[in-house]
């Protein structure tokens, strides 16, 4: 059963922020409610105060511009983001994973600010956008501050906002000439959350060789992880197969995942390897034909 709380309705962000700032021990933001509300039923958290930043317009939109990239308000649903024609042709990664994430209704719900804030590991945003660079635009009553999503998790369910401090917009930033990114979760029901999940992308120059690369695990350790070793072992390669395998590899050896229900810790470790190897390889393949 839900403690009760007192509800707080702020009229607009800067509003929501002086609540918080006033409540930042004994109160918490709900946005959709798809991740709050069932851990104030299992009684987790027990704030005193809720303050409801849903139907905030100054938070709610979605921007591209070429040099800036892409900006989302911090309540932007997971549904405007799949159904979004210029996301799909700028990030088209963003709607293959939006599509798998959870159910119509709760992408109805959901937010984007709400599912990173949420901090956890088996998020499926996360893994895409911190494989694009992407960071997050955090506001205090006192401030504003931009923190890459490298930096923005610190342990399980935790993040680096302080309590006062909520997610106001998300920030891709443009996509690189000839590069691209490939995500893919490992599920057993389709809309699941992953088992494990691999973020991949690759930047090539001129020559086909792999630029840059970043690749990201979901599910594979306490917190979303960029999986360095991996990365070392694609940059300044020629890639093919020999060198995927040997990426997916390093991953499987740096990740940190546990043993639960769902799997051991060695068949994470297993599909780790093997999903690193293919989403690489599909992100080079996309790299080479895309402008
Ligand atoms: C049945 C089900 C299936 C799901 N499957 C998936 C899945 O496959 N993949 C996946 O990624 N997710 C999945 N989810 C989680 C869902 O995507 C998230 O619950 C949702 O995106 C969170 O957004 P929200 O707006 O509902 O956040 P809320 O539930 O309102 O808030 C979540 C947390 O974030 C905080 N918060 C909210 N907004 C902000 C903000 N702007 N700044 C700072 N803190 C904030 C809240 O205080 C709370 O701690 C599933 C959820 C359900 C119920």
């Amino acid at each position: 059963m839900i403690s009760d709380f007192t509800y707080l309705k702020p009229g607009s962000a800067k509003e929501a922020l002086k609540m918080l700032a006033e409540h930042q021990d004994d109160g918490k933001i709900i946005c959709g409610g798809q991740s709050l509300l069932i851990i104030m039923r299992q009684g987790l958290v027990t704030p005193e105060y809720v303050i409801d930043i849903k139907k905030l317009k100054d938070l709610n939109y979605m921007t591209f511009d070429p040099k800036d990239g892409l900006k989302m308000g911090a309540t932007t649903t997971h549904r405007t983001i799949e159904k979004s024609a210029m996301v799909k042709e700028k990030y088209p990664v963003l709607v293959e994973m939006e599509e798998k994430l959870a159910s119509i209704q709760v992408r109805n719900w959901g937010t984007i600010g709400g599912n990173l804030a949420h901090a956890d590991a088996a998020g499926d945003p996360a893994p895409v956008l911190m494989s694009m660079g992407g960071s997050v635009k955090v506001a205090s009553a006192s401030g504003e501050r931009v923190i890459s999503l490298d930096d923005f998790y610190t342990d399980l369910f935790e993040t680096a906002m302080n309590h006062d401090e909520m997610i106001v917009e998300v920030i891709v930033p443009p996509r690189p000439a000839k590069s691209a990114t490939k995500y893919q979760k490992f599920n057993l029901l389709d809309s699941d959350q992953g088992i494990v999940a691999v973020a991949a992308t690759i930047t090539l120059n001129g020559g086909g060789v792999c630029k840059d690369a970043r690749i990201v695990l979901g599910n594979a350790a306490s917190t979303t992880i960029r999986a360095k070793e991996a990365e070392k072992v694609l940059i300044g390669a020629k890639l093919d197969d020999a060198v995927f395998q040997k990426a997916g590899e390093a991953a499987a050896a740096e990740c940190q995942p546990v043993a639960d229900i769902h799997a051991s810790e060695e068949y994470r470790r297993h599909l780790i390897s093997i999903l690193t190897k293919r989403m690489a390889k599909a992100a080079w393949e996309q790299a080479k034909i895309s402008g």
